[in-house]
């Protein structure tokens, strides 16, 4: 008899620019929070990628701004696997607007590491949708599959 297959949720991460600098503090804290790193890269967008990147905000106030902070610098993008990954991941990194995540998610990475309403250090997939068609943005044809837990790799 197949053992079951069960597919851990993936989402996609990223280190924004104003957060670099604390790359491998946040990495340490992705592992310490049960996720599992897929796959890393570390991208400078350019600003065509960065607003194909954010086009549903497209025609906002803030958007040409975000497009040249995002463009501005190098960012780390992570694909991150864990149970209910995308959910996950926002809870940890909270609100966008790093002065309400102060008030009400004290100690989330928006908090610690966010700056402004612009600059709040992380990024994460607010869907399956986003996140599987944010991963083929950032990963393009060298996307890996998660490996299912419990998949027989050899009769037993
Ligand atoms: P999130 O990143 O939490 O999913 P949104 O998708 O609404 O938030 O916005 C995308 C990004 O645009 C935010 O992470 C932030 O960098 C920027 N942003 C959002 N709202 C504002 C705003 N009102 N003023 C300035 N920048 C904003
Ligand atoms: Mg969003």
């Amino acid at each position: 008899m197949n053992p079951p297959q069960i597919y851990a949720e993936r989402t996609l991460a990223i280190v924004k620019p104003d957060a670099m600098d604390k790359v491998v503090e946040i990495e340490d804290i992705i592992l310490r929070n049960g996720f599992t790193i897929l796959q890393k890269r570390k991208v400078h967008l350019s600003p065509e990628q960065a607003s194909d990147f954010y086009v549903e905000h497209y025609g906002k106030m803030f958007f040409p701004s975000l497009v040249a902070y995002m463009s501005s610098a190098p960012i780390t993008v992570f694909v991150l696997v864990k149970n209910k990954a995308i959910a996950a991941w926002r809870e940890l990194i909270g609100p966008t607007n790093p002065f309400k995540a102060r008030e009400t998610h004290p100690g989330c990475l928006r908090d610690t590491y966010g700056k402004d309403q612009t600059r709040n250090a992380v990024h994460g997939s607010d869907s399956f949708h986003s996140a599987e068609r944010e991963i083929r943005f950032m990963f393009h044809d060298s996307i890996v599959e998660p490996i299912a837990v419990g998949q027989a790799t050899k009769d037993y």
